[in-house]
């Protein structure tokens, strides 16, 4: 499939075109009292990944903010920031939560590939609110966590279920992914693979990207690609939440 928008190295370009005044958007929210007074929005999930390598050129913190209030413009109300196995700017991180928690009243769910909780991992987690928060694991270190579950921490599997290998996933039609450098790809799974790059959020309207017909919504072949690659994605752990 073709599409008209190239990966741009310009990570380091204004935001205008993406940013939304936060100040508003807070005042809008303010009033309603949870996600679930919003009117539906056609995208449900967005899926942020903090470490990709190290990235030259990675958003900034603020950046990050802009990436949430847009996502929230289009009806994003269920966030999954994956860490990696490190904490990497952990304030920016719990910065993240809280804006997205307090403002939009989105669920936040934190996926770590850990073996076993980081001291400011355990912080931060047991700081944010509990029933808006999740700590998405990797089922092989599950058994590690068992003391943040004790503690009251809403404890997950990142990949409960596999997607079907031979079928298309069209998950990604309710769902952003934004890697570190602000490239916005179909999902996890193919992220950094050419035919689903999207855009990117220094360089265009995140609500024109998801609605473009031409570009990639779906994932068509799964099976030539290893399925630890949907570890984290939002919309499967939020099915299996939502069933158990
Ligand atoms: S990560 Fe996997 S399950 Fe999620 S949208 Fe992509 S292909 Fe589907």
């Amino acid at each position: 499939m073709s599409t008209s928008i190239e990966p741009s190295p310009e990570n380091d370009a204004p935001l205008e075109h993406f940013a939304l005044p936060r100040k508003i958007i807070r005042e809008v929210r303010a009033c309603a009292s949870t996600a679930a007074d919003q009117p539906e929005g056609d995208i449900f999930y967005l899926w942020l990944q903090m470490t990709v390598g190290t990235p030259a050129v990675a958003v900034a913190g603020e950046q990050w903010l802009n990436v949430i209030d847009e996502a929230a413009s289009v009806g994003v109300n269920w966030l999954v920031i994956s860490m990696g196995d490190g904490v990497g700017n952990i304030e920016v991180t719990e910065a993240m939560c809280r804006w997205a928690q307090d403002t939009h009243q989105m669920t936040v769910c934190l996926h770590t590939t850990m073996s076993a909780p980081d001291p400011m991992l355990r912080t931060m987690v047991c700081a944010l609110p509990k029933s808006e928060t999740y700590l998405l694991v990797e089922p092989s270190f599950d058994a590690a966590f068992a003391e943040l579950k004790a503690a009251g921490i809403q404890v997950a599997l990142a990949s409960p279920e596999s997607p079907e290998a031979h079928s298309a996933c069209d998950y990604p039609c309710k769902m952003v992914y934004v890697d570190a450098c602000g490239s916005l790809y179909t999902c996890g799974l193919v992220a950094g693979e050419r035919e689903f790059f999207l855009g990117s959020v220094f360089s265009g309207s995140l609500e024109h990207i998801v609605h473009h017909p031409e570009l990639p919504h779906s994932v068509d072949a799964l099976d030539t690609r290893p399925k630890d690659g949907c570890s984290g994605c939002p919309p499967l752990v939020a099915k299996y939440l939502c069933r158990h």
